[in-house]
């Protein structure tokens, strides 16, 4: 059985789960009892509020240029995991997220694509007194109905870029149901924080910004806007997938850059780092 744990998200994970039949991974979405998982990490800093242990789960419906995890795509490349394996592994580290006032954050991929599998080990996450963070692209928001929204103290919700037409060809995916997430998110009062990667010729369009900025501050429940600037950890990703990768040349934004974008959000009256 390949190990849960992972030094990052950055190692390079394949077909751990291709041997299960189709009918069992749709079975196991279903009922959410086995998860398809790349790793569980501890230690992020970027993945909520205090430290974090972070499950990585398989599968995801967009298909972000950027994307630093690309093997995370395909959900057969994740290791199948027992629920309950999965609260074993969560539970090891249960006193010293105490300890450190952190919590569990489930990312991917597209958590959502598996969410009967995230809200179990977030019902158990809360079981055990641990903060719960849900790390998404929000297209697949629908999946939650208003009652397991209870069960996610932060949505970390990744908005990608604000045009719809540069949205589309940035993703491969629509910005309307994201959009749609947000506002149930804000209409509920659940907690959200709002990630943008900034990407020099992609995402670096000031108006768009702007635009973005404007909506997030008339939401009401943005409580911080964190602006990821983009780079090519997993680039290696892509060339060992043999994938074209299409932002070798691209550079990562200037500190410079990455203030205008924040000053943006800011005067939108959001915190911004
Ligand atoms: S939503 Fe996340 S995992 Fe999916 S393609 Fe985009 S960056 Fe990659």
């Amino acid at each position: 059985m390949p190990d849960l744990s992972a030094k990052s998200p950055f190692e390079l994970r394949v077909n751990l789960g291709s041997h299960v039949p189709e009918t069992d991974v749709r079975a196991a979405i279903a009922s959410g009892d086995v998860g398809f998982v790349h790793s569980f990490t501890s230690g992020s800093t970027v993945d909520g509020p205090g430290v974090r242990v972070v499950a990585w789960l398989t599968g995801c419906q967009f298909r972000c240029l950027y994307c630093h995890n690309p093997d995370t795509w395909t959900m057969t490349n994740g290791i199948p995991v027992p629920i309950a394996r999965a609260v074993d592994q969560l539970k090891k580290y249960r006193h010293g997220l105490k300890v450190m006032r952190g919590g569990f954050t489930i990312s991917g991929g597209e958590p959502l694509m598996q969410h009967r599998f995230a809200l179990k080990l977030f019902s158990a996450a809360h079981e055990m007194g641990i903060h719960t963070a849900l790390d998404t692209n929000g297209a697949l928001g629908e999946r939650l109905t208003d009652t397991d929204l209870e069960t996610i103290d932060l949505v970390l919700l990744d908005i990608k870029c604000w045009d719809e037409q540069r949205h589309r060809d940035l993703v491969n995916a629509d910005i309307g149901p994201v959009l749609a997430f947000a506002r149930r998110l804000a209409a509920r009062k659940r907690p959200m924080w709002l990630r943008y990667v900034l990407v020099p010729g992609l995402t670096d369009d000031l108006a768009d910004v702007e635009h973005l900025a404007a909506f997030a501050g008339e939401l009401g429940n943005v409580e911080r806007v964190d602006v990821l600037p983009f780079h090519k950890m997993g680039e290696h990703k892509w060339k060992q997938l043999a994938m074209g990768y299409r932002l070798h040349d691209v550079e990562p934004p200037s500190q410079e850059l990455v203030g205008q974008v924040c000053a943006r959000f800011r005067a939108a009256g959001l915190s911004a780092y």
